[in-house]
């Protein structure tokens, strides 16, 4: 498919085997030229090693390439396209990796390497300007009054557990361009009416600029908050790479709200200052993860109930929302109730369930 402009960026749509060479050639002339940087976006439907990978984007910062690998399956790695992406010295700059590297490694043997994720970088971001989200949700350590021994035991902290923000968000907090927000937002309202849209062809022209939107916005995102403190980048590659692996790396995932949440995983970006994690041993039910002995309660720990601290928020909010439904179901059994008593019916009938002349044992009023 030919060259097209339909947002301020260019791109090209590849769904043959000579736009595939074509295009890795460019990429590969491109990055060869300087020392480029590339953004890389998977979509498809419920994306995962399970779902299906049906679109790749990549992309340098001045032009775009929209991979179907729907339609050219495998061939769409084995031009060169999987090489840059397990290149470990080649960054690729992404949103949230973790079922893209799922759907890349279980589905075409594509073992991504080298991410840098902005997801990630926006939360080391936020924690050095709070202030830059407005909407920040973490709560302050300064409100927690607990103080003293106990206070260290990593079960305790529970007020470090961080939210992570999805793609729309941070383009709103941080780039505040009305244009980018309503490409995505289309994109978005269009793929809730219809989730098999990745699988349809042609692309869509609103789906290809949504392609466009993420990668680009990708290059802003992460030059606004690159030289967040001075250079953070060797703790955001530490973080990224553990990312890269969170779903890969399991034998069998769950894809329970354990798994999936929108919380930041523990021990996923480094303390600042440090480029590692401390010793884990001790395996959370819930997620499956290891951690130190100290993330878990003795008590649950004594129980064999142990949770980490993020998955006793997911249990939290999850009993809650068992409680406000079961209190919804009483509600509605005591509102059918009365919506369905019948017109003039008496209170015997009420209490008794049957009305004096259909008393069962009176035949008198019987009609046969
Ligand atoms: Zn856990």
């Amino acid at each position: 498919m030919a060259c097209e402009n339909t947002t301020d960026y260019d791109y090209r749509f590849v769904d043959s085997d000579t736009g595939l060479q074509d295009a890795i050639s460019e990429i590969k002339q491109k990055i060869a030229e300087r020392i480029a940087l590339l953004a890389v976006d998977c979509e498809g439907n419920s994306l995962s090693r399970e779902g299906a990978l049906t679109i790749i984007t990549a992309a340098t910062e001045e032009k775009v390439y929209i991979f179907d690998v729907q339609k050219l399956g495998q061939a769409t790695f084995s031009s060169g396209l999987g090489e840059i992406l397990e290149d470990e010295s080649r960054k690729k700059l992404m949103f949230d990796c973790r079922q893209d590297s799922d759907a890349l490694w279980h589905q075409f043997k594509v073992k991504l390497s080298g991410v840098l994720d902005v997801q990630l970088l926006e939360v080391i971001y936020r924690r050095e300007n709070p202030s830059a989200s407005t909407t920040n949700t973490a709560q302050s350590p300064s409100k927690d009054k607990r103080r003293g021994r106990d206070r260290n035991r990593r079960s305790q902290r529970t007020d470090e557990i961080e939210r992570i923000y999805g793609f729309g968000r941070c383009i709103e907090l941080y780039l505040q361009d009305e244009k980018l927000v309503k490409i995505k937002d289309k994109g978005k309202e269009l793929l809730k009416e219809d989730d098999e849209l990745w699988t349809k062809r042609p692309l869509t022209d609103e789906l290809i600029q949504y392609c466009v939107v993420d990668t680009m916005a990708m290059f802003r995102l992460y030059n606004k908050m690159k030289d967040v403190n001075g250079g953070e980048q060797a703790r955001l590659r530490v973080a990224s790479d553990k990312y890269v692996d969170l779903y890969r790396g399991k034998t069998e995932r769950s894809f329970d709200e354990y798994e999936t949440n929108a919380y930041l995983p523990l021990d996923i970006i480094p303390d600042k200052g440090t480029l590692d994690f401390p010793a884990a041993n001790t395996v959370c039910t819930c997620c499956h993860r290891q951690f130190p002995h100290e993330e878990f309660s003795k008590t649950q720990l004594r129980k064999g109930e142990q949770k980490c601290r993020v998955c006793k928020e997911i249990k939290r909010l999850e009993d809650i929302q068992q409680n406000r439904q079961d209190q919804w179901e009483r509600n509605a059994r005591e509102e059918e109730e009365y919506v369905y008593f019948p017109e003039g019916m008496s209170d015997y009938a009420w209490f008794w369930g049957y009305e004096p002349w259909e008393n069962p044992n009176d035949r008198s009023y019987s009609w046969y």
